[in-house]
């Protein structure tokens, strides 16, 4: 049978539809050969008119040869018609899924001359179906990632009616209230809130019903009537874009109310104190920076603490003591301990103020750095009276020049900063002639005042560099580094008597000061404060005996 002997229409019909059509023949054996393809045939697969004539093992793969083999045998077999489902690749690389109904033909006598395959592609079919089986797989997946959501929330959820009417609840809803689940079904929700909240939460309910998901707190009623601090979410139920109900997620806010209440005490406490603390309270982070500046900023610094806290860390600390601030903030931190400093801090109109910092890092439970505690005392007043003594220690109370002790350590310090072995210090020791005689003739206050006249000349005869202490009574010595020579030092004695040849003019003209002075140039090395001061005892003593009003060197 070829293309010409077929009816026309029968033809035309093969042609137009979209299904593939195969006519095999089935010759002697049998052998089954391609006798005709439509157009569809050339359009999806390899096969070309001449194709016509050949057996499946002639045009395609074993395995596809092997399967057309089996499918159209059975029909010949069975002379019934064989439906299966296949799929292929188009010649063009595309998937092709097909129901193929393979349907034998007959002649008069019987016999099954043709086997005529029609390939229907189901692509679409199959895709579709495969795309619900999907949806309906994720469907599945979505519904039960749902149910684990809310069976497994940590959080207790009631599902409600557009009347707040509860209709469900997770397991949740019982371990949070203790009450078995169906005590709430059926009821109103709101019969479960304590009751200054009712007005509240249904404008928030009505709110989510109109689309508008809100968190308020609020008080649920448990078993026996215990309250437990929620936090409520309200969420519509939306279903085809219709809210059909709402759903109430509550939050078990007990453990957080505890905490709060815990650090609201303690911040409580926190601020009594550090409102009513006489120093200055400051709270800073690890840069320095302060986060609370206790009122007392005002009265001690003249800073409002809002304007305390806008300043820079370390701001109002004297440039001096920034190191030992910076220094002691961060070992504080490093070595979880207190700290202690004195330093200097800038008071808005009355300048520079001692005070004493004290800071403690606060550290949490993971023992991490939270805050540095710092309290801030004004200490001038302390320091003043403290430099005041420091300055009565080391000062002679009538002239106020350096005494002894000053002296002492005055001249250990030339020593040890001497580093030149031959360098040599001079002092002079300068006692005033008969001062008892001054005492005895004039008193004693004229004799305290000749003293305190004494030392103000030493100082206005000597140099910024030289040093001036009173030794006691009539004693002062004058310690002069720049002095290297014998003539040097005779210069300035002479310049020291000059000084005090000059008038007295108290109360009696004729008071008449004269001073003795025994000068020594010790030379550093190995010297100490006490031989130096023997030396000059020494020429003391020979000016002294020489007859007084005159000076004597001592000189190694
Ligand atoms: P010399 O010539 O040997 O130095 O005899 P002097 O009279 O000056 O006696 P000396 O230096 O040995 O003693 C100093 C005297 O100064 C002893 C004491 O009576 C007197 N004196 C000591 N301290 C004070 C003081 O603070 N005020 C007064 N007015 N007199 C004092
Ligand atoms: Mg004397």
């Amino acid at each position: 049978m070829n293309k010409t002997d077929r009816l026309p229409y029968d033809l035309v019909l093969m042609e137009a539809i979209k299904d593939m059509v195969f006519i095999v023949s089935v010759e002697l054996s049998p052998v089954l050969k391609y006798e005709f393809f439509n157009q569809a045939v050339f359009e999806r697969t390899h096969l070309t008119e001449n194709d016509t004539g050949k057996t499946f093992e002639e045009v395609f793969h074993p395995a596809t040869a092997t399967l057309l083999n089996k499918q159209y045998k059975k029909a010949l077999e069975t002379e019934e018609c064989v439906v299966y489902e296949d799929s292929y690749l188009s010649s063009s690389g595309e998937s092709y899924y097909s129901e193929t109904m393979i349907t034998p033909v007959f002649n008069q006598k019987g016999q099954c001359t043709h086997l005529i395959g029609v390939v229907k592609d189901k692509t679409d079919e199959w895709l579709t179906k495969r795309e619900n089986e999907e949806t309906w797989g994720r469907l599945k997946e979505s519904r039960a990632r749902y149910r684990s959501l809310y069976e497994n929330n940590i959080d207790a959820i009631f599902s409600l009616d557009l009347n707040g009417q509860i209709l469900t609840g997770n397991s949740t809803v019982e371990k949070m209230t203790g009450c078995p689940l169906n005590t709430f079904i059926d009821t109103n929700f709101s019969d479960h809130i304590i009751e200054k909240d009712h007005e509240l939460l249904n404008s928030y309910y009505q709110l989510a019903l109109s689309g508008i998901s809100h968190d308020f707190r609020t008080k649920f009623i448990g078993c026996a009537g215990k309250a437990i601090g929620v936090l409520i979410h309200f969420a519509p139920v939306k279903v085809q874009e219709e809210i059909v109900g709402v759903y109430a997620t509550l939050k078990d806010m007990t453990e957080l109310d505890k905490m709060f209440d815990q650090y609201s005490e303690s911040e409580s406490r926190f601020r009594i104190i550090a409102e009513n603390a006489h120093g200055v309270i400051v709270l800073m982070n690890h840069e320095g920076e302060s986060l609370y500046v206790s009122p007392s900023s005002k009265r001690v610094y003249g800073l409002d603490p809002e304007e305390h806290l806008s300043m820079p860390p370390f701001h109002n600390i004297h440039p001096e003591d920034i190191a030992q601030v910076k220094e002691a903030f961060s070992l504080a931190i490093q070595n979880a301990e207190t700290y202690i400093v004195e330093v200097r801090r800038k008071h808005k109109s009355k300048g520079w103020i001692w005070t004493e910092m004290q800071g403690t890092p606060v550290f949490d439970e993971e023992q991490q750095f939270v805050h540095m505690l710092t309290i801030s005392q004004d200490i001038t007043l302390h320091k003043e009276r403290e430099m005041q003594l420091q300055h009565y220690a080391y000062h002679d109370s009538l002239t106020g020049l350096p005494n002894r002790r000053f002296l002492k350590d005055f001249l250990s310090e030339k020593i040890s900063q001497s580093t030149e072995a031959a360098d040599v210090l001079t002092v002079i020791l300068l006692d005033i002639d008969h001062f008892k005689e001054i005492n005895d003739q004039f008193g004693h206050e004229i004799g305290d005042a000749v003293i305190e006249e004494f030392g103000k000349r030493l100082r206005q005869s000597i140099d910024k560099h030289d040093f001036v202490a009173r030794l006691g009574g009539d004693e002062f010595i004058l310690v002069l580094p720049d002095i290297k020579t014998t003539e040097q030092a005779e210069r300035m004695a002479i310049q020291i008597q000059e000084a005090v040849a000059l008038p007295w003019n108290m109360e009696n003209d004729s008071l008449e000061v004269k001073v003795s002075m025994g000068i020594a140039l010790t030379p550093l090395a190995g010297a100490t404060g006490s031989s130096i001061l023997k030396n000059a005892d020494v020429a003391m003593y020979e000016s002294k005996v020489a007859g007084r009003g005159t000076y004597r060197i001592h000189c190694l």
